[in-house]
């Protein structure tokens, strides 16, 4: 077969399949979990690799599960990756009543997209006209929440990092990967369905405590140390940083008062904040992150408080390599309109699949059906067709272009590329920038 014809029986092979991807899409939606705690996804993951006939390997990163397809001949591995975890938003109507995930990202697309490619890839026989190796990797934990369960986890040993990405590399799940693929859903204007190539921010995430002094609020204040006060003037004093932070950079610095006191009518002596410092490179990060700790310093220091800042590495910028965006955009041209397809984005959000950009050669696009933002009640799916089936094709297509003919345009790509970081430069960066300051 020639390269067309692998294509177009791989997609013959995902329409025929169409009722069962979208199925799987949906089982997830409907029990959704959060980072680390995926453990019904990652069941019917398994399941569904295993009735194609593929071994899989369960709980890696906690609760992540993967499997291989062999080309039988020799040439680089391929992971195509799907994200187990859903989000917090008790505000939509699917919502767990009593956790409150939801699948407001749009993982359970991934994951059934991912899917896609494998019953595409295998069940069409393609496989056996390609080169190398095609990996599924059901990875869990992408969205950064609940820090103190990831903590638990951490202190019992079981990760290292708060990100499911950044503890596959750590525990060396990607070192035998050569190139990484997957998608994120988006809400798009204008008819788009496509959004190839697009950017987005990294970030240090942070725990903050200001300790201060109670004292009956109405009788002796002036006892007191008041730790809210410090943690407004901190607030405050972040905000007055803005005008100094390069537009170029992206800066996004968003606090929340996870605890502000203890009652009423005591002076708040152990106040809680958390926050993102976000910036569209590693340096301005840093930069922004070392004005954040002055301005948190300067207002515990102000009413005569302590502060503890716990740093915790987020996610690094989103980097693409524009070969394969390339190689996935003229799959998308054939089969929808030129009109629908954006090359190019500016996103402020993050992403745990920008850290394995910054190592190997890796193309996230964006891919529509869906209304609402992401992470919003009002985020959900509106055309099946375009969310699940068209991602499945394009990746599996894409699949075809670089495992083709001994994967000669895989192994240009690979030897051609750059490596922002090696692995051992990386892990060095995450311990680099975890740490606690206390002032
Ligand atoms: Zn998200
Ligand atoms: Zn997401």
């Amino acid at each position: 077969m020639n390269k067309m014809q692998i294509k177009q029986s791989v997609c013959e092979t995902i329409d025929q399949n169409r009722d069962k991807i979208i199925a799987i899409g949906e089982d997830i939606f409907k029990h959704p979990q959060l980072g680390y705690k995926e453990f019904y996804a990652a069941q019917l993951v398994k399941q569904e690799l295993e009735a194609l006939d593929l071994t899989t390997e369960e709980k890696i990163a906690v609760s992540g599960v993967r499997a291989r397809k062999e080309s039988g001949k020799p040439g680089p591995t391929i992971a195509v990756m799907g994200e187990l975890d859903a989000i917090i938003c008790h505000e939509h109507e699917a919502a767990d009543p009593e956790t409150g995930a939801i699948h407001a990202c749009g993982h359970h697309v991934q994951v059934a997209a991912m899917m896609g490619v494998a019953i595409g890839l295998i069940k069409s026989g393609a496989m056996d006209e390609l080169a190398g190796q095609v990996e599924f990797m059901a990875v869990p934990a992408e969205e950064f929440v609940e820090l103190a369960f990831r903590n638990e986890l951490r202190d019992e040993g079981k990760i290292s990092y708060f990100g499911g990405k950044q503890e596959l590399i750590k525990q060396g799940y990607l070192d035998e990967i050569d190139m990484a693929m997957m998608i994120h859903s988006l809400n798009m204007p204008d008819g788009k369905k496509v959004i190839i190539g697009g950017t987005g921010n990294g970030f240090i995430g942070k725990n903050v405590q200001f300790i201060g002094k109670e004292a009956h609020a109405g009788s002796a204040p002036e006892q007191g140390v008041n730790a809210l006060n410090a943690a407004m003037i901190a607030i405050n004093n972040i905000h007055v940083q803005r005008e100094t932070f390069p537009d170029q950079e992206r800066v996004r610095v968003h606090p929340i008062i996870t605890k502000g006191g203890d009652i009423v009518n005591v002076v708040p002596a152990d106040v809680r904040m958390e926050t993102y410092v976000r910036a569209r490179t590693i340096e301005g990060i840093k930069d922004a992150n070392m004005k954040v700790n002055r301005s948190l310093i300067a207002g515990a220091y102000a009413v005569g408080a302590n502060v503890k800042i716990t740093e915790i590495p987020g996610y690094l910028p989103l980097l693409h390599t524009p070969e394969m965006d390339s190689l996935f955009k003229d799959n998308a041209a054939s089969i929808i309109n030129e009109d629908e397809i954006v090359m190019g984005a500016d996103f402020t959000g993050s992403f745990d699949f920008g850290d394995v950009s910054h190592l190997i050669p890796a193309m996230h696009p964006f891919i529509g059906g869906v209304v609402g933002n992401l992470h919003t009640r009002e985020f959900a799916i509106v055309d099946p067709e375009t969310a699940y089936i068209l991602p499945a094709k394009l990746m599996a297509m894409t699949l075809v272009d670089l495992l083709f003919d001994g994967a000669k345009e895989a192994n240009a790509i690979i030897k051609d590329f750059k490596p922002e970081m090696t692995k051992e430069k990386y892990l060095a960066f995450l311990e680099s920038i975890s740490g606690v300051i206390e002032k």
